[in-house]
């Protein structure tokens, strides 16, 4: 069994480095990837100690950067790198880049002015939250806003939250590349460092068409596979993924996306109980 998407407390995890390797000796992880959001601080870390103590399995370099493609919001995972090549890029670019909120902010009022959505006066101030959270309540204030969006939109910030930085014809649409590199940046960078890029959980976004997107980032040459098994994904989703890496001939990956006691239904190796994981499907990622 392997499991090659999992966090630490170094992004959003709950769990520090050395437990995590703990977990995942106990539960007899074969491979694992450790894939923090936007930093590679458990590398560093690893380096500096004698983990192989630990964790008797092998370790793959590994990272899950925020992005952007084609307007599309999205998670690009990043293995098998060379962790000195890639460090300084991510450090300078990710780990102590600040997020443009003020600018994100603008964005979406703007947005919603061109759009005719009823907003009132309003200042960002980051002591309330996110953008988004400022914003969202006031455009729901005003019932004759309801007409421009979906049901769910109207009802749940997360989906709301999902159409306004995936969705170009979303009356709130903010395009993030403001706050990240581009996809085909972080390709380029990745591949310098010797590494492989995969889609992550593909049906996390809520894409209409999301075998488009795919397709835009296969032709594109962005990615290298796709992340096929992971806790979110049904056996239909999963049985659509590898038909599709299957007929392109892209690699596959997969994992947990264990946070830790955060997330504690979701667990290392096994997700919500059976993604299980064969070490076969690295036979094609050519590591060697
Ligand atoms: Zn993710
Ligand atoms: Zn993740």
């Amino acid at each position: 069994m392997i499991d090659l998407h999992t966090h630490t407390n170094y992004s959003d995890g709950s769990w520090d480095l050395k437990k995590l390797l703990e977990e995942a000796e106990k539960s007899e992880i074969e491979v694992l990837s450790i894939t923090d959001h936007d930093t590679l601080k458990a590398y560093k870390e690893i380096t500096e100690d004698s983990y192989n103590q630990i964790f008797k399995g092998e370790i793959i370099t590994g990272v899950e950067f925020s992005t952007v493609y084609n307007g599309v919001f999205f998670h690009l995972l990043a293995y098998d790198f060379d962790y000195k090549k890639l460090n300084n890029w991510v450090h300078e670019n990710y780990e102590i880049r600040k997020l443009n909120l003020n600018i994100e902010f603008e964005f979406m009022i703007d947005s919603c002015k061109k759009n005719h959505i009823k907003i009132g006066d309003l200042e960002y101030d980051e002591s309330k939250g996110w953008p988004i959270d400022i914003i969202y309540p006031e455009i729901k204030k005003h019932q004759e806003n309801k007409k421009f969006f979906k049901e769910e939109e109207w009802n749940h910030i997360d989906v709301f939250f999902n159409s306004c930085v995936t969705n170009k014809n979303f009356p709130v649409f903010v395009d993030f590349s403001i706050h990240y590199p581009t996809a085909d940046v972080v390709a380029k960078e990745v591949r310098r460092a010797g590494g492989k890029l995969f889609v992550a959980h593909p049906f996390r976004y809520r894409l209409e068409n999301i075998i488009q997107f795919l397709d835009i980032l296969k032709d594109n040459r962005i990615i290298d596979g796709v992340e096929v098994y992971h806790s979110s994904h049904t056996k239909e989703q999963i049985s659509i993924l590898e038909k599709y890496c299957n007929y392109h001939n892209l690699l596959i990956s997969g994992g947990s996306d264990c946070h830790g006691e955060k997330k504690a239904d979701r667990k290392i190796g096994i997700g919500y109980g059976n993604i299980n994981i064969s070490k076969n499907i690295l036979n094609n990622w050519n590591r060697f």
